[in-house]
């Protein structure tokens, strides 16, 4: 995993850490609980940005009206990170940090043009999502650094978001998932990003397919337009049990039902 990188781990919620301690996976010289860390926990208005510090549970931002008003889609994916134990404990700084491609704050964060925080012994920084997630399990986090937290720019009327995910079953990591953040005047859309999970070594944003569907009318040929550029697009990494052709071809089922239903919505309230 990660950290090792380094010769210290930082311990957050321990959802990851602790099995990869178990197995001798991490073999850090030193493990630095942050836990006790009060003020890297919590949700809150800054500007016209939703700040999440690092140490907030998977559960606390399932849960919290900030989020359900300002940032719907990281209220949509809450409640596909595994189960309730681990959504429990685990953080929003731990997944990030941790930078699986397949989890579901990465994506949603690379779909939201979210930001990163850093904190280091040489100072503060803030690094966009698109150059944090840099490889597999890799991110632009340097020596002596952690994640106190990330923001993400707050919802508007004209904002449409959707995710979902196809997994195995409930609760495992998704072999493919999608989350979706639009911006709409009527059903012609301004901007749309689509940020891919567990399609490759960090969330994929389909650039090609995002700059074709912008300024465009969503519907139903538009649609068929954008799954066809996906294909075209994707590039998907195999996994042990899936191979490109299946990964693409989940990639495109979420597309369309996504864009439907954000074509569907846009429709209703244009009419
Ligand atoms: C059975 C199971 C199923 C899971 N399914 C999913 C899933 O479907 N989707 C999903 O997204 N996740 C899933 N997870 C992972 C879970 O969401 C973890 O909580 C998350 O990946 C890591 O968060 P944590 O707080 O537990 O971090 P920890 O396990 O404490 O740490 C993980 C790594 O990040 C580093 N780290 C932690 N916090 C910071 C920080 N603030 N700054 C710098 N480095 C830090 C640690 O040193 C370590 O290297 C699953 C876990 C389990 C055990």
């Amino acid at each position: 995993m990660k950290s090792p990188q380094f010769d210290y781990c930082i311990l957050a919620g321990g959802q990851t850490l602790m099995a990869t301690l178990n197995m001798r996976l991490s073999e850090p010289v030193l493990l630095i609980d942050i836990t006790g860390l009060k003020a890297m926990r919590g949700i809150r208005v800054q500007g016209d940005r939703l700040y999440i510090g690092a140490l907030t549970t998977h559960t606390d931002i399932e849960s919290s009206a900030l989020v359900a008003q300002h940032a719907p889609l990281l209220a949509q994916a809450a409640p596909h990170i595994a189960h309730r134990a681990i959504r429990n404990s685990g953080t929003w700084g731990g997944s990030i940090a941790y930078g699986d491609p397949a989890a579901e704050w990465p994506c949603c964060l690379s779909a939201l043009d979210g930001t990163v925080h850093l904190q280091g012994a040489k100072g503060a920084r803030k690094v966009s999502a698109t150059d944090f997630f840099q490889d597999l399990y890799t991110t632009a986090l340097q020596p002596g650094e952690i994640v106190v937290g990330a923001d993400v720019p707050l919802a508007s009327t004209v904002d449409w978001v959707g995710f979902d995910e196809l997994a195995r079953r409930h609760g495992d990591y998704a072999v493919a998932g999608l989350a979706v953040a639009a911006r709409f005047e009527r059903t012609l859309v301004q901007r749309v990003n689509l940020s891919f999970l567990g399609i490759g070594a960090i969330p994929i944003r389909a650039r090609r397919t995002e700059a074709l569907l912008a300024g465009k009318t969503l519907d139903a040929g538009t649609i068929e337009i954008a799954v066809a550029s996906l294909k075209a697009e994707l590039d998907p990494l195999p996994d042990l049990t899936h191979h490109a052709g299946t990964k693409r071809h989940l990639a495109t089922v979420l597309a369309r039902r996504l864009l439907q239903a954000a074509h569907a919505s846009r429709s209703a309230i244009a009419a």
